[in-house]
């Protein structure tokens, strides 16, 4: 049986450097989409083996090239995991019109098109599995991150569409609705609010980034064949 071929946006850090490392372990062919932390998808790609690729998501054209480029260089794609994603906080009456650009083309602009970009070769195949990475803010709301929730609700929506699009075409789209994980993007906090948001979520502490890459490899294997248009909370219980 030939290799999965796997495409991952913001591949880097966190939770998408993860899911490079989960695949690659898995003896998958990885390439991987950055924007700028070259010094670590270098060693990224020289650990696991990955293909990594510096481009601008944000950019429908950037995404759509970069994502074609990952296609060329796997010889095909099974698996695209749409995880490049910023934080933004602040009140909306302080919001500009860059911040809101640079929020919704980061998360949602870049989905849509890296998606787009790989329909043709899996409706081709007549198999291939999206998997989008939201947030428990997309489902519930958070105060100060108003925009942010709506780009990440709007993932849901996607997902949610581009499932019942592409299902009579064998491909799966599902979405994971991650809690507060400790990555760089929560860097900002300070630990007395990391340590009340552990407090806040029943299972009594914040999640690691490979536990979201855990659901990932699920979500992409034949144990969830079945699955599609389904949006998985991976938060330790915070939002049911
Ligand atoms: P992170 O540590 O800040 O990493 C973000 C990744 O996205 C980096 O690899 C970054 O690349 C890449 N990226 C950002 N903007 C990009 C752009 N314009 N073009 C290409 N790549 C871009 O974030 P994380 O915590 O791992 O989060 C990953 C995803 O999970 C995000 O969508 C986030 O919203 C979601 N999420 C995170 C949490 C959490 O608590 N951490 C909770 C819920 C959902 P460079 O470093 O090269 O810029």
């Amino acid at each position: 049986m030939s290799k999965m071929k796997v495409i991952i946006t913001g591949g880097s850090r966190g939770i998408g450097a993860a899911c490079v490392s989960a695949f690659a372990n898995l003896g998958a062919n990885v390439a991987f989409i950055y924007r700028s932390s070259d010094d670590a998808a270098n060693s990224l790609a020289e650990k696991t083996g990955a293909y990594a690729i510096k481009a601008d998501l944000s950019d429908a054209l950037s995404a759509t090239e970069a994502v074609i480029k990952a296609i060329r260089y796997l010889g095909g794609v099974d698996v695209l995991v749409n995880n490049a994603g910023v934080s933004s906080f602040g009140l909306l009456s302080d919001l500009t019109t860059e911040e809101y650009y640079r929020v919704m083309d980061t998360n949602l602009t870049s989905a849509v098109f890296a998606s787009k970009a790989v329909l043709g070769e899996m409706i081709r195949n007549k198999s291939g599995s999206i998997i989008n990475i939201s947030s428990m803010w997309g489902e519930a709301g958070s105060s100060c991150e108003v925009v942010y929730s709506a780009s990440k609700a709007g993932m849901i929506g996607f997902t949610k569409a581009l499932a019942k699009e592409l299902g009579p075409s064998g491909i799966r789209v599902n979405c994971i609705t991650p809690g507060v994980i400790d990555t760089e993007m929560n860097s900002c906090l300070t630990k007395d609010v990391l340590d009340a948001l552990a407090e806040e979520t029943p299972l009594g502490r914040i999640g690691k980034a490979e536990e979201i890459a855990d659901s990932v490899l699920w979500l992409a294997s034949d144990k969830a064949s079945f699955i599609t248009g389904q949006v998985i909370g991976v938060n330790g219980g915070m939002v049911i």
